[in-house]
């Protein structure tokens, strides 16, 4: 019986889906949708069109293949009305243009944001009176393109990590020069291993320091400007020092901090399990691995 069964499997249809066969339900309709044989050539219209709503999960443009030979199955609609027809391709074109539209939105806001803080900071950094003379004078379209340039070049400027270049060429000459061997004794006879690098510009969250760090630096280098330059009469040449002053003042600090993590990093030890907890680093009498 199954012998006769298998040899009768081309010509005996059974779906694939229900896995019912003619004598199951004489009346259902069947459609053979793909290039395959045997089992699966034979399917239900009924069992079909639910695989492909499940497929298509309510978006019919999409296009369904047969899971097994990757054909793409062919799907007849009922002629549309001239109305329909009309309405469609306006429905589509509208689906399509969403996006775009979007898009465009959210560049304008930005765009605008960015134009609104280039001409807070100029009235910030020329004084309110002179910033509204300049931008006053100058000319619009160069208004438009320069004012959303100052937070660009903020950002730009903030994502210049000269503290880590500074860093690396000290790391790699300290040992040349007395003075500075003199200033962090022992640094490089100590240090055991390199450490791995930490962050960098890719964390999400770094990012949004970046941002944050850039925008606020008009403020800051006014307040600093104020606090350490408040004899020189120009506004803006007060921000500007004050702005150097604040980022060489940060950048040395930042380049301490980052090499005392260094250090710490490079010299820390994994202890026995069980010994009891010691803060202090042993100093291994061992010649240094990197020199
Ligand atoms: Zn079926
Ligand atoms: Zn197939």
């Amino acid at each position: 019986m199954s012998q006769s069964r298998l040899q009768l499997d081309e010509d005996r249809r059974s779906c694939w889906v229900c896995f019912a066969t003619e004598e199951d339900d004489r009346t259902a309709a069947w459609v053979r949708p793909c290039r395959c044989r045997g089992t699966t050539k034979w399917v239900h219209q009924t069992c079909l069109q639910r695989w492909v709503d499940e497929k298509q999960k309510g978006n019919s443009t999409v296009k369904v293949a047969c899971p097994q030979c990757n054909t793409e199955y062919l799907i007849l609609f009922p002629k549309l009305g001239p109305i329909v027809y009309v309405m469609d391709i306006i429905d589509k074109v509208i689906f399509k243009m969403c996006p775009f539209v979007a898009g465009g939105i959210f560049i304008g806001t930005v765009y605008w944001t960015m134009v609104t803080y280039g001409a807070v900071t100029v009235m910030q950094v020329l004084g309110h009176k002179e910033g509204l003379n300049v931008m006053e004078q100058a000319d619009p379209l160069f208004l438009l393109i320069g004012l959303p340039t100052i937070p660009l070049m903020l950002v730009l400027g903030k994502m210049v990590r000269w503290e880590d270049y500074v860093l690396k060429v000290w790391r790699k000459h300290s040992s040349k020069l007395p003075l500075i061997n003199y200033l962090f004794p022992d640094e490089h006879s100590r240090l055991s291993r390199v450490p791995a690098d930490t962050v960098t510009l890719t964390d999400p969250i770094s990012a949004t320091r970046v941002l944050c760090g850039a925008l606020i630096m008009p403020t800051i280098a006014t307040i600093v400007g104020k606090l350490m330059f408040g004899l020189v009469q120009s506004n803006f040449q007060r921000t500007l020092l004050g702005g150097f002053a604040f980022i060489a003042i940060k950048g040395v600090m930042k380049i301490y901090y980052k090499q005392q993590q260094y250090l710490r990093q490079a010299n820390r030890v994994i202890c026995d399990y069980g010994e009891p907890q010691n803060s202090s680093a042993p100093v291994t009498s061992d010649s240094p691995v990197n020199q």
